[in-house]
C-alpha cells in the first residue's frame, strides 16, 4: 500500500486519545513511506493526521471541492492539493488515489465516507482493504449495528470480513497489508447464483 486515505471527523472530539492515536497514525505512515489522501482541511481530527504525518517528514495529499468550506479550513502546508468541483468528484478522486482507506472517529461526514468505500467493495468494484481505528471503542456500536444487519438477514456474514476493525495504528495497517478480499457470499438472498 503506497497511499491511505484517511476518512476523520472534521472536529477532534473530546477526550485527548483521539488525536493521540491521531498523532501515532500519521507518524506511522510517515514512516513506513505511505502518502496520506484526505480531505484537505486544517481543522479537526482530519487535520491532525495531516499535521503529524508532515511533521514526520511525509506527503499529505488534500482533495478539496471548490467553494463549499470556508477558505481558511485548507491546509496550508500539504505536499499536494487538488481542488475539484464538488463532492463527487472529491471522493472519486480521493478513492483512485489510494490504496486503501481508515476511517478515525467521526461524525455523519466520515460515516458516509465509510459506507461509500465499503458498499463499493462488497459489490467488488474495488478489492483494496478498508480499516477502522477504533479508538476508545468509539466505533462498537457501529460494529455491533453491522452485526445485527447479519442477524436479520440483511448481509451475508462474510461480508462482515470486508471492514478491519483494530484500536492500534500498527495492527490496524499490518492487517491491512495482509488483507485479501473473502470469497464473495452470493449477496441477494431472493436471486439465484450465477
Ligand atoms: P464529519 O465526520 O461529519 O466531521 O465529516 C468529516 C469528513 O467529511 C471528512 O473525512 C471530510 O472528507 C469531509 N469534511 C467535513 N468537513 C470538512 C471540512 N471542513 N473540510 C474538508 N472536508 C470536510
Amino acid at each position: 500500500m503506497k497511499r491511505i486515505c484517511v476518512f476523520a471527523g472534521s472536529n477532534a472530539g473530546l477526550h485527548p486519545e483521539y488525536e493521540q492515536k491521531a498523532a501515532e497514525l500519521g507518524h506511522l505512515l510517515a514512516q513506513k513511506g505511505m502518502e496520506l489522501v484526505y480531505g484537505g482541511s486544517k481543522i479537526g481530527l482530519m487535520g491532525r493526521v495531516a499535521d503529524h504525518v508532515l511533521q514526520e517528514g511525509g506527503k499529505a495529499i488534500g482533495v478539496m471541492p471548490r467553494n463549499l468550506f470556508r477558505g481558511e479550513m485548507a491546509h496550508t502546508g500539504l505536499t499536494e492539493l487538488h481542488e475539484v468541483a464538488n463532492m463527487h468528484e472529491r471522493k472519486a478522486m480521493m478513492s483512485d488515489l489510494s490504496d486503501g482507506f481508515i476511517a478515525l472517529p467521526g461524525g455523519y461526514g466520515t460515516f458516509e465516507e465509510l459506507f461509500e468505500v465499503i458498499s463499493w467493495s462488497q459489490l467488488g468494484i474495488h478489492s483494496k482493504p478498508v480499516g477502522i481505528l477504533n479508538i476508545r471503542g468509539y466505533y462498537d456500536p457501529l460494529v455491533d449495528m453491522v452485526k445485527n444487519a447479519v442477524a436479520a438477514g440483511f448481509m451475508p456474514e462474510t461480508h462482515l470480513q470486508l471492514l478491519i476493525v483494530e484500536s492500534e495504528p500498527d495492527l490496524l495497517l499490518e492487517r491491512m497489508a495482509q488483507y485479501t478480499p473473502p470469497a464473495y457470499a452470493h449477496k441477494w438472498a431472493e436471486l439465484p447464483e450465477q
